[in-house]
C-alpha cells in the first residue's frame, strides 16, 4: 500500500499540490514569525494556531484522497441476481458489469465506485472511498489560504510603509518568494475554491458529476411530458451530507448498494442510463473524412473559426485520414465528436480511436443527410452553400438547431477531469 501511495505521489499533480502547500506554509511562518514578534497579542497568537492547523489539516487531507483512492469494482464483478444484470452495463475493460453508480475511467483504467471525476492533482479519481477526505482538503486549503494571504499581505504592509522597520530588513530574493506565495495563495482561494463549491454542491444533493450530467439528460428527455426524473439517492440535504462528511471523513458503505428514496429501486438510475445509451446510439451519424485531421489542439489549417471554438474539454483530439469513416455522437458549431468506425468491433477499449476533430474536415454520409453534402468548400473556415440548394439550407439550419440542442445535453463519459 505504501508503494501504491508513493507511485502515486510521484507524478506532477501530487508533487505540484504538495510544493504549493509547502511554500505558502513555509513563507506564512516567516511572515508571521517576523510579524507577530513585533506586535503580539491575542489575535495573532489565535491566528498562527489556526494557520498551523490547517496546514496541517490540508495535508492529511491531501494524503488521505490520494492513499484511500476512490475504491474500485472488483474484476469481473456482477450482481449477486443474475436477472439485475438486465440492468446494468458491461465494462469490456473490466469484464464485468458497472455497479449502480459505478463508471470506467479510462485514466485509471478501472471502473470506480461512485465516480465523482479523475483529479490530476491527486493523480487518481475521486469516488466512494476518498470523496470525504478531497472535500475535506479542498475546505482546509480555501480557509486555510485565506488567512495565509492575510498574513503575508499584513507583511508586505509593514515592510513598504513601516519605518524604522521593527525587524532585521528582508533580501529582495524574500520579498519575491512572499509575492509568489501571496499570488498562489489567492489563485488558490479563487480556482480551488470553485471546485469546493461544486464539490459542496455535489455532497448536499448527493449527486456525482456524472450523474449531474445524467439527471440534466434525463430531463431533457421528459421535456415534453410532465413526468421528471426523480434523483433516487437524495434523501434530504442532512441525510446526503452525512454519508460524505464526517469527523474522520471515512466512506460510508461499500459502495455498490446504496439508499434510495421510497418508489426507486437500485437501478433505478442505471435503467435510465440504459436509455439514454440506447437513444445516443439511435442519434449517431456517419461521416466521411474529406480533409486530414491531425489531431493538433490548435489546428490552424482549419481557419480561425475551428480555432477560435475548440470545445472546452482536455478530451482527445484524434487524427484521421481521407476516406476514414467516424460515428459522430456530439456536435459543435465547428467541432465534431465521434468513433472512428473501423475500430468499433475491437473489444480493447485502447484501441479505439475517439474524439474531437474539426467540423470541416468531416461531411455527414447518411441518407437523410446527403443534402448537406451540397456543401462546396468543406476545407476553409467557411462553408458555401450551392446556390440551388433551398431544401439543404433549411436541412442546415434544422441540423444547427439540434445542434444546439445538442450542446445543452452534455455526454455521459465518465472522464471528467478538473
Ligand atoms: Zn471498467
Ligand atoms: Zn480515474
Amino acid at each position: 500500500m505504501c508503494w501504491s501511495l508513493f507511485e502515486r505521489i510521484c507524478n506532477w499533480g501530487p508533487l505540484s499540490v504538495l510544493a504549493i502547500i509547502k511554500i505558502i506554509t513555509l513563507m506564512s511562518l516567516h511572515c508571521s514569525r517576523h510579524w507577530w514578534n513585533n506586535y503580539r497579542n491575542i489575535t495573532s497568537d489565535t491566528c498562527f494556531i489556526i494557520f498551523i492547523i490547517l496546514s496541517g489539516l490540508t495535508l492529511y487531507h491531501f494524503i488521505n484522497s490520494v492513499y484511500e483512492g476512490p475504491g474500485y469494482l472488483p474484476i469481473n464483478w456482477m450482481p449477486d441476481d443474475e436477472n439485475d444484470c438486465e440492468f446494468l452495463q458491461f465494462c469490456s475493460v473490466c469484464q464485468g458489469y458497472k455497479a449502480p453508480r459505478s463508471h470506467h475511467c479510462r485514466k485509471c483504467n478501472r471502473c470506480v465506485l461512485k465516480m465523482d471525476h479523475h483529479c490530476p492533482w491527486i493523480n487518481t479519481c475521486v469516488g466512494h472511498n476518498n470523496h470525504g477526505y478531497f472535500t475535506a482538503f479542498l475546505a482546509s486549503a480555501v480557509t486555510g489560504c485565506c488567512l495565509s494571504t492575510y498574513i503575508m499581505i499584513n507583511w508586505m504592509t509593514i515592510i513598504f510603509f513601516t519605518r524604522p522597520l521593527p525587524f532585521h530588513p528582508p533580501s529582495i530574493f524574500t520579498v519575491m518568494l512572499v509575492l509568489i506565495s501571496i499570488g498562489l495563495s489567492v489563485g488558490v482561494v479563487i480556482a480551488v475554491g470553485m471546485l469546493l463549491y461544486f464539490q459542496l454542491h455535489a455532497v448536499i444533493k448527493n449527486q456525482t458529476g456524472i450523474e449531474c450530467w445524467i439527471l440534466e439528460k434525463a430531463n431533457y428527455r421528459r421535456i415534453t411530458s410532465s413526468e421528471q426524473f426523480v434523483h433516487p439517492y437524495s434523501k434530504g440535504w442532512l441525510f446526503n451530507v452525512n454519508q460524505v462528511l464526517s469527523w474522520h471523513c471515512a466512506a460510508i458503505g461499500n459502495g455498490i448498494v446504496w439508499p434510495v428514496i421510497d418508489g426507486c429501486d437500485q437501478y433505478t438510475l442505471t435503467r435510465e442510463q440504459l436509455a439514454q445509451k440506447q437513444e445516443k446510439r439511435k442519434r449517431s451519424k456517419r461521416y466521411r473524412i474529406v480533409a486530414r485531421a491531425t489531431g493538433s489542439w490548435v489546428p490552424v489549417s482549419h481557419g480561425l473559426h475551428v480555432l477560435c471554438s475548440p470545445p472546452i474539454t482536455d478530451e482527445p483530439r484524434i487524427k484521421l485520414d481521407v476516406g476514414d469513416t467516424i460515428m459522430v455522437t456530439r456536435w459543435r458549431n465547428n467541432w465534431l465528436f465521434g468513433e472512428k468506425e473501423n475500430h468499433m468491433a475491437s473489444m480493447d477499449i485502447k484501441d479505439r480511436v475517439r474524439g474531437w476533430f474539426p467540423r470541416p474536415c468531416a461531411i455527414p454520409v447518411s441518407e437523410k443527410d446527403k443534402e448537406l453534402q451540397n456543401y462546396v468548400d468543406v476545407d476553409g473556415d467557411e462553408r458555401h452553400y450551392s446556390s440551388n440548394a433551398t431544401t439543404s439550407l433549411t436541412s442546415v439550419e434544422g441540423e444547427m438547431n439540434y445542434n444546439y440542442r445538442m450542446q445543452i445535453i452534455p455526454s455521459e463519459e465518465s472522464d471528467l477531469h478538473f
